[in-house]
């Protein structure tokens, strides 16, 4: 737990040009002293955990039979309550991290806020929401939670509260602050503050100013989790200003995170041939769901069209569509309604698409980290997939070099046939 020692003014006065952080507090290895941990399951069950038989029944109904590698590292120090950063590959579980351990210590006080769950992305902090209704649903007295975005008006909002407090509170940054600063969400009980994605919060000057003055709402004793796939030194340090000698938990670190399972490939091609080889891909490769990534909303939208037009069940989400219309067509795609869903940046981390198997890579993104991000959309949760990249510029070319190299992985050029059982699990 962060204790009163937490010096909250030292928060609040941080800027980018603070160097006189925990420097000492180099990467570690894994918290356990092991190097490289290939991410697989443990046969250690989560009865071991101890945890209340409400949570063992909701854990059986949604069907997890054991704790994944970064469940089993961190759902202990979690439920003691240490504060936590975690660094895991990307689908390996790491968000029944936090709603378990919290499900389990929370006690739910009627008219008061315990839990704040921030993430970067509207889609996310709905998908968080649906985690801990599904695990939160045979506890007795029952916890309340709620999810509060932009893009919803926040009069909604507003009466969801004045209704009754939800006990969780998952959100984005903006429009929690702005229900904070208004007085319409009182932070002052919280006990358990978490950023899932953090690195990406912690990065973006305006998210990190939101992030922290909502930290500054909430009291000073409270468990504070960290989480992300990616995670630079100089975030951590930044990670570790929220707290107290956090335990923290790397699995496959820094640039040995690994795709177990993920077949990478490229394509060489012109601007002008992409549509036609994507039309041919996909008329000619077995899949189950697809996500195409795209630089920009224009282009994404002209490319649903143009596979709409093809007769392929296609959706488009993006930025900038009405928020209801994004949450309906996210869910209903992860429902199955479609199975090729064109998409920016937007959805480029944390989303948890159960059934995707291909990206592409129609655009490439602009780092090696989004490219990660990216391509863990495919073969989540240890299952296979494929990740196929278009490379049409320069500046492509030196990109997927520098993935290369950094996540150590071998791109081959795309063959003209792949069996499919090495990236559609049987
Ligand atoms: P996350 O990394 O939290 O987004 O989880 C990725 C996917 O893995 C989700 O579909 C989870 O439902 C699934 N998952 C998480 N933990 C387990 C587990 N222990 N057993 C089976 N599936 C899991």
């Amino acid at each position: 737990m962060s204790g009163d020692e937490i010096d909250i003014n030292d928060l609040a006065a941080y800027s980018d040009d603070d160097e006189d952080l925990n420097e000492h507090e180099k990467e570690k290895e894994t918290s356990n002293g092991k190097k490289d941990t290939h991410v697989g399951v443990h046969s250690a069950g989560f009865r071991e955990f101890l945890l209340k038989s409400e949570l063992l029944r909701a854990i059986e109904d949604i069907g997890f039979e054991h704790p994944s590698e970064v469940q089993q590292e961190c759902i202990p120090q979690a439920m003691y309550g240490s504060d936590l950063i975690c660094q895991a590959k990307s689908g390996m579980g790491k968000t029944a991290v936090f709603v378990l351990s919290i499900l389990q210590n929370i006690s739910p006080i009627n008219g008061q806020v315990s839990c704040v769950v921030l993430c970067p992305v509207r889609e996310l902090a709905e998908q968080v929401k649906r985690v801990f209704e599904a695990f939160q649903k045979y506890l007795d007295p029952p916890v309340r939670t709620h999810a509060f975005y932009g893009g919803i008006h926040a009069e909604e909002d507003r009466k969801v509260l004045q209704e009754g407090v939800p006990h969780i509170v998952v959100g984005t940054p903006g429009r929690v602050l702005q229900l904070t600063k208004e007085g319409a969400l009182d932070l002052k009980n919280v006990k358990f503050f978490v950023l899932d994605e953090c690195d990406r919060m912690l990065e973006s000057n305006d998210m990190r100013s939101d992030v922290q003055k909502i930290f500054l709402k909430t009291p000073k004793s409270k468990q504070v989790m960290m989480f992300s796939a990616t995670l630079s030194d100089e975030i951590k340090r930044i990670c570790k200003k929220f707290m107290v000698n956090p335990k923290e938990v790397y699995i496959n670190d820094g640039a040995k995170l690994n795709l177990a399972g993920l077949q990478q490939y490229y394509l060489n091609l012109e601007e002008s041939q992409k549509n036609r080889r994507l039309v041919e891909t996909i008329d000619n490769i077995q899949f189950n769901q697809m996500v195409i990534f795209v630089k920009t909303i224009p282009r994404a939208e002209t490319l649903e069209k143009l596979l709409v037009k093809r007769n392929l069940p296609t959706i488009v989400v993006h930025g900038r569509m009405d928020q209801k219309q994004r949450i309906d067509r996210y869910s209903k795609f992860k429902k199955l309604y479609w199975r090729i869903l064109v998409t920016t940046e937007l959805l480029g981390r944390g989303a948890d698409f159960e059934r995707v198997n291909i990206v592409i890579n129609y655009d490439m993104p602009k780092d090696v980290e989004s490219y990660l991000h990216r391509v863990g959309r495919a073969g989540r949760f240890g299952t296979k997939g494929l990740a196929i990249s278009y490379i049409s510029t320069k500046e492509d070319k030196d990109l997927l070099d520098e993935v290369q190299k950094k996540l150590v992985v071998e791109i081959k050029e795309l063959p003209n046939d792949i069996d499919p059982s090495t990236y559609m699990t049987s």
